[in-house]
């Protein structure tokens, strides 16, 4: 696939002053629910509904969703507010409802994108339509996965074409739901800058406390919108109640918002700083993450030096790292110096390491 303008033309036909937010909740649950968020949504910033109807659950026994009564119910909520509607579809049988009750944009699940077989079924389905479709990223950090996702519908002819950045599972317990691995979607949006890329920041982070400040790191990096879930009343949410916000909350987020300007000639030079340095400080939250993790690693073997009585340095060992990481380092233009430099360093924290579990510190 090409970067090509079409892609993004669904988006600017919005002619937005701002980014584009689809906001409504996570699973639509009564009529009455999905009408009274709509309501609260009209006449904001937000120009697409979203809500769940069928939810893909991780174990079974969860709440799957209302199924298609709740199609009904979000037409009368597009009548009555003239909010564009969005629902999630993960089957051929999905797409069809979808369609026949003209929801105007389908979005594909984390776990479907994860399957070839399951985004190809929908691609075909959806063969000569002109709705709006989304693409989450797999719940995998894989790249590859996502854009091919992405193809598949290009090449079934859809063109109105955005991804949705929600996170990555990790097994790992982190302060994030999904961890963001921000470097993916740079890569995404690099390779392809006319693709929509919207932040969901509601599945990201899994708490509406960290919602503002993860959607404001995805504006400082370009990104064109924003999904966030938003419900009545969070805390009695069928699905996702810790991460829901209100409608008030919501518009509260869009005072908070920085927002920047990406187009005009004026702000280029700010607008090309604040993503290189975003891109930085995600680079640098990378290395230290990666620095604190080796030296964890110093301290295990610390202990197994501890355990079998083996003096802390061992030079031949540190000649063969230092060798190895100046011949990589070149390959990646960095200079013998800096390489070197820069090992010393890092082996001096991990000896120190190493000398505190040893002299039980
Ligand atoms: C959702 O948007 O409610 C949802 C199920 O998200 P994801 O596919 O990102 O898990
Ligand atoms: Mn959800």
């Amino acid at each position: 696939m090409e970067n090509k303008k079409e892609m993004r033309k669904w988006l600017d036909d919005f002619n937005l002053t701002h980014p584009l937010v689809i906001a409504g909740p996570c699973s639509a649950e009564t009529e009455e629910q999905v009408l009274k968020i709509a309501h609260e949504l009209k006449n904001s910033d937000v120009s697409i509904f979203r809500a769940g109807i069928w939810k893909p659950r991780t174990r079974p026994g969860g709440f799957e969703g209302v199924g298609e009564i709740g199609l009904k119910w979000l037409t009368k909520a597009k009548a009555e507010t003239g909010l564009l509607m969005a629902v999630e579809v993960a089957t051929a049988a999905h797409c069809k409802l979808a369609l026949e009750n003209n929801i105007d944009v389908l979005w594909i699940g984390a776990r479907t994108t994860a399957n070839p077989f399951a985004v190809q079924e929908i691609a075909d389905t959806l063969k000569g339509t002109d709705k709006i479709v989304l693409v989450k990223n797999p719940v995998n950090p894989d790249m590859a996965l996502w854009l091919g996702g992405v193809e598949r519908l290009y090449a079934a002819g859809i063109k109105k074409l955005g991804v949705i950045h929600r996170g990555f599972s990790t097994y790992q317990k982190t302060k994030y739901r999904n961890i963001p691995e921000w470097q993916i979607p740079i890569e995404l949006q690099n390779k392809f800058p006319d693709l929509p890329l919207i932040i969901d920041p509601s599945h990201i982070t899994g708490n509406r406390n960290m919602i503002l400040e993860v959607t404001q790191q995805a504006l400082d990096l370009n990104y064109d919108g924003m999904i966030i879930e938003t419900h009545i009343d969070p805390d009695n949410a069928w699905s996702d109640a810790a991460q829901q916000v209100t409608p008030t909350a919501l518009k509260q987020i869009f005072k908070d918002l920085k927002i920047r300007n990406q187009h005009s000639d004026a702000d280029e030079y700010t607008s090309k700083m604040t993503k290189l340095r975003a891109n930085i400080d995600i680079l640098d939250d990378n290395l230290l993450e990666l620095l604190g993790k080796r030296m964890k690693i110093a301290d295990q073997i610390g202990q197994v030096k501890k355990d079998a009585n083996v003096a802390v340095l061992q030079s031949n060992r540190w000649v063969e790292i230092q060798e190895k990481m100046i011949a990589e380092g070149l390959k990646k233009g960095l200079t013998q110096e800096f390489v070197t430099k820069l090992f010393k360093e890092i082996h001096q924290e991990s000896i120190g390491h190493q000398e505190k579990i040893i002299n039980g510190l």
